[in-house]
């Protein structure tokens, strides 16, 4: 199934660094698969088009950027994609980063942002999700701040660098590094 996005394909000429091709993988998710890098000069064209797109086509609950053929994304690009991650959860919508490679790991670990993100190496690990539950928002043990958890697992509060600990029912614990 083709995306039904004009707006997508005349944004997408506009870069020669990054080349992003939209298709539906069901009909509750759509896949964009990055080709090139992230760099200063098309990151913030990067995250406007993955919005427009995604608010174009009406119905999808998963959004998945497909980061297979991305070798190599600066912190602005990372940036972005938080980005792309709180305008999608304002809509209701989870967004999955799949395959990403050692190096762009590397920038989004760096920075903070690894564990904000549902990492996926199989389409089909978007189901997994317990939709239900997650995405939620806890306050952190240590210094109360909210904090934006997609699915249960250990993580650093982005505020105060506490390890915390949340299951699959929503409970928080403090964790050790
Ligand atoms: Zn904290």
């Amino acid at each position: 199934m083709k995306l039904n996005n004009d707006i997508f394909k005349a944004n997408n000429e506009r870069s020669n660094d990054l080349k992003i091709n939209g298709y539906y993988y069901d009909d509750k998710a759509i896949v964009y698969e990055l080709n090139g890098i992230l760099d200063g000069y098309n990151s913030q064209d990067y995250s406007t088009l993955i919005e427009k797109s995604v608010n174009e086509n009406k119905g999808i609950k998963h959004v998945i950027l497909d980061f297979s053929n991305l070798t190599y994304c600066i912190s602005v690009g990372a940036g972005n994609t938080t980005h792309i991650l709180k305008k999608m959860g304002e809509a209701g919508i989870t967004l999955h980063l799949y395959n990403l490679n050692v190096k762009i790991t590397e920038v989004f670990k760096l920075l903070g942002f690894y564990s904000m993100f549902s990492i996926i190496f199989d389409f089909q690990e978007i189901y997994n999700f317990k939709e239900s539950l997650f995405p939620t928002t806890v306050n952190c043990l240590r210094c109360d701040i909210k904090l934006r958890i997609l699915k249960p697992g250990t993580f650093k509060c982005s505020s105060c660098q506490q390890v915390l600990i949340v299951d699959d029912n929503k409970n928080i614990e403090l964790g050790e590094i």
